[in-house]
């Protein structure tokens, strides 16, 4: 079977990219249902944009890299293709664009789209084997158990990256990739929670928290959540991103209040008052009951001098953690590298090397923040490969 272009993967990157490659185009994938991680995304609601996306909200060897495809795919282009389809959405907050309903209607848009634009979609398909030839790529397949060969002008990676296994995620884009001389960066989970040895914060475990989460890289004023495992929620997953093995984090609980202000206000009128008492009006008491253990903080207010007020409030904004690891591909909601951007035009995303090879979405080292902005990535760089195929 000959065709024009065969898209690797129905994910996020993959649908978009058929949806304007312009006809004559196959889409496999070997789940049985195209788009899982969109039907999975955001709690079930998808957050499928941010409305302040741009190239500052990216890791990459190249941070210039993906400016053109963000540029000439925007958030406004998405929004209008949502609002075409009649989804209703709402801002939950920092700009991040939810369903109203059910993120299964962003998986029902974009498999119409690519379905008017004239594209096949072969599900329960896997992929044997991938050969150069003088016309482009002969891809051997295997649709329902059966052998099936196609020769294909274009061929586009959109496997996406390695994160969660369990749902079909496999490093075939980085193999074939590498396959045709493309050099792959070092990949590693990225937006994913921190663990600590011997449990140390399960008896925390449920509390959340407004926390500022740092390192000498990036920091992040998001909430911060105690698991059994170790830390997660917003704060920790962005900075998870950031993280480099045996680095130690610093967590500044409450970053928007004046505490040392407030600590010396109530001393004022209350001084009879506990200070864990006080420190728990702000805090969850699970919470100050560990740290006051951890600390030894103990009498009343009255007991306190400012200089031990300063510092119980430096240690609050400056508490010292150091995370054994993290919860790894198993949970991590994007892998950080991937396909070298020095191998990839930003203008089309096909291969220097390689005309015809095309490589988009997660694959890419390209990695977006939490909020919308690996979504975003994937629509602006199907879209980037879809239109230059066309032509
Ligand atoms: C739990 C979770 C929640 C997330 N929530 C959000 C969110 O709300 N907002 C956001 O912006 N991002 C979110 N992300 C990240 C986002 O899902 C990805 O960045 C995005 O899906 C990447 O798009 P992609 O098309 O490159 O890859 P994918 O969407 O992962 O698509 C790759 C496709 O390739 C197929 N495939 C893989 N290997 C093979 C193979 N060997 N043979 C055939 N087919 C193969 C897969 O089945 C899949 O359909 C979330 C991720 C996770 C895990």
């Amino acid at each position: 079977m000959q065709i024009r272009t065969l898209i690797l993967g129905a994910g996020a990157a993959g649908m978009m990219c058929a949806a304007h490659a312009g006809g004559d185009c196959l889409v496999i994938d070997h789940a049985r249902t195209p788009g899982e991680k969109i039907r999975i995304s955001g709690g079930g609601r998808c957050n499928f944009t941010n409305l302040y996306a741009s190239a500052e909200n990216y890791i990459s060897a190249n941070p210039h890299f993906c400016k053109s495809a963000l540029a000439r795919y925007t958030q406004w282009d998405f929004i209008s293709l949502v609002d075409r389809h009649g989804i209703d959405w709402h801002e939950k907050t920092l700009g991040q664009l939810f369903c109203d309903a059910s993120a299964k209607q962003i998986v029902a848009m974009l498999v119409s789209e690519l379905r008017a634009a004239g594209a096949d979609l072969w599900l329960q398909t896997s992929v044997s084997g991938v050969t150069r030839s003088p016309e482009g790529f002969v891809v051997k397949l295997e649709r329902e158990g059966k052998p099936v060969t196609i020769s294909a002008r274009n061929l586009v990676l959109a496997t996406g990256g390695k994160s969660i296994p369990k749902m079909g995620a496999t490093g075939l884009a980085y193999d074939l990739a590498r396959q045709f001389g493309l050099p792959v960066t070092d990949t590693r989970p990225g937006l994913v929670p921190f663990t600590f040895a011997e449990d140390r914060f399960r008896p925390l475990a449920g509390l959340a928290v407004p926390a500022r989460l740092s390192n000498a890289r990036a920091s992040f004023d998001e909430a911060l959540l105690f698991t059994h495992r170790g830390l997660s929620g917003p704060s920790v997953l962005q900075l998870s991103s950031y993280w480099q093995e045996g680095e130690e984090i610093r967590v500044h609980l409450l970053p928007e209040l004046d505490l040392f202000a407030a600590l010396r206000a109530q001393r004022q009128d209350s001084g009879r008052k506990d200070l864990t008492t006080e420190l728990a009006r702000h805090l969850p008491a699970r919470l100050v009951d560990a740290l006051a253990q951890d600390w030894s903080l103990q009498g009343r207010l009255a007991d306190q001098s400012d200089a031990a007020l300063q510092q119980l409030c430096e240690r609050l904004h400056n508490w010292p953690l150091k995370p054994t690891g993290t919860e790894g591909y198993r949970t991590a909601e994007v892998t950080l590298g991937g396909i070298d951007t020095d191998a990839l035009s930003s203008r089309s995303m096909e291969a220097q090397s390689v005309p015809g090879l095309y490589a988009i979405g997660e694959a890419v080292d390209v990695t977006g923040w939490l909020g919308g902005y690996n979504f975003q990535w994937a629509w602006a760089s199907g879209h980037a490969a879809g239109t230059a195929i066309r032509g």
